[in-house]
């Protein structure tokens, strides 16, 4: 069994992996297996007091022969290391499973030796998982670019979901930060798994990457603006059928180079990203509309809002006629808000005590829409800034609840915008 001391350095080296909030991935268990794979999403399961529950979120070995630039791990680093074997780690996972502690399995690794051989070392540890221990619970796994293509992909049949870490957002950066690795070896596995998993979807094959794939891609460690990360992150769900594109906003961990900034990034930025984020994959924005390749996001206010007020001309828009797409792009109507306002339309024209009702933001969407030809918003441009900065704060302001309605939840998010 892993001893406390390697266990901590193993789950500690793993921390700054974020790409593994949701499974995705529904599954019951089996007459001879142990665990479920919930679709509500298993890593980042959080408890009323911000806690964060259920994920076993551990690397298989923290010796890493590559030495990227921004990693605690990097070959070059002096920390402590630690290895486990795949029987180690089965061991682990069964008895937290059993005794509660987790329900599922994020698992990754450092290049240990060679990506071939942390691959076989990965790839031993889910079939065991599954075969030996009758492991039925969700599994995450970290796919090793440059490891034998049929290795990984043997792997997808066995996990949840895999994912391939982008890094940075450019070839350059990546060149100059992570030389050991390229783009072309990222993303190869990546097209590879999109390919099997829309032929296994075209085959009704529930097994291979249930969850489907994700990647991460640290920001703020390059000069790349938000304008750039956009695009890629469009181009990467377009052409790899990604569920999930995560950011991660960089923290100094090394100090040894000036290749590096030495300040932390912060959340706002990552935050603002996932906002995007959530436009260009439900709200039908494109990534030229968001921003132009040489822009940062407004850190003042949600990208929904600072679309609308570089749009005004578009706007306001009559809730009782407007079309749905152009309903989702009021600052304050969500998704969920827009169908509910066209299903109640065809019943009565609505007017904003309907609006308020439907728990339309009101403080955001009035500057924006007129309700049976009433318009109740400011007419200046900077009035309707000053207000929507006014509520994006007072918004940042609300504590996370467990408990809200799922609109609400996304508001905090930064889904609903
Ligand atoms: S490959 Fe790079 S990012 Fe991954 S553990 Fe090694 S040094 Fe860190």
């Amino acid at each position: 069994m892993l001893d406390e001391q390697r266990l901590k350095i193993l789950t500690e080296s793993a921390k700054y992996d974020v790409s593994c909030s949701s499974s995705g991935s529904d599954r019951r268990n089996t007459a001879k297996g142990t665990g479920n794979a919930a679709m509500c999403g298993i890593c980042h399961s959080f408890t009323q007091d911000g806690r964060c529950v259920s994920l076993l979120k551990i690397l298989l070995s923290n010796r890493c022969v590559y030495d990227c630039l921004y990693c605690v791990n990097r070959r070059s680093n002096d920390v402590p290391r630690a290895s486990a074997s795949p029987d180690e780690i089965c061991r682990l996972v069964m008895s937290f499973y059993r005794r509660n502690y987790i329900e599922g399995l994020f698992l990754s690794s450092a290049i240990e030796k060679s990506p071939d051989h942390t691959m076989e070392l990965l790839l031993e540890t889910v079939v065991r998982l599954r075969k030996l221990y009758g492991f039925n619970g969700y599994i995450h796994l970290k796919g090793i670019p440059g490891a034998d293509e049929l290795m990984l992909k043997r792997a997808g049949g066995y996990v949840d979901r895999m994912s391939f870490n982008i890094e940075l957002p450019s070839e350059k950066s990546l060149k100059l930060l992570a030389p050991q690795k390229s783009k072309k070896a990222i993303l190869t596995p990546m097209s590879d798994m999109a390919a099997e998993y829309v032929a296994a979807k075209a085959e009704k094959n529930k097994l291979f990457l249930p969850a489907g794939q994700t990647t991460q891609m640290i920001v703020g460690a390059s000069p790349e603006h938000d304008g750039a990360i956009i695009r890629l992150t469009e181009g990467l769900y377009k052409k790899f059928a990604l569920k999930r594109v995560y950011f991660s906003s960089y923290v100094p961990t090394n100090t040894n180079t000036d290749l590096l900034p030495t300040a932390p990034v912060g959340l706002l930025r990552e935050h603002r990203l996932y906002q995007a984020d959530w436009l260009l994959r439900f709200y039908g924005f494109s990534a030229s509309e968001i921003l132009s390749e040489n822009e940062d996001l407004d850190v003042t206010v949600d990208p929904k809002c600072a679309w609308a007020l570089k749009h005004m001309e578009q706007f306001p828009v009559e809730v009782n006629s407007a079309p749905p797409e152009m309903l989702v792009r009021v600052p304050g109507i969500g998704f969920i808000t827009a169908n509910k306002i066209v299903r109640a339309r065809k019943f009565s024209r609505l007017d904003f005590n309907d609006l308020y009702k439907m728990r339309v933001v009101m403080k955001r969407a009035v500057h924006f829409i007129t309700c049976n030809g009433k318009f109740s918003g400011q007419p200046h441009l900077q009035s309707v800034k000053n207000l929507l900065v006014l509520a994006e704060n007072s918004t940042n302001a609300v504590q996370l609840s467990m408990f809200s309605s799922p609109e609400i939840s996304t508001s905090v998010i930064g889904g609903q915008l």
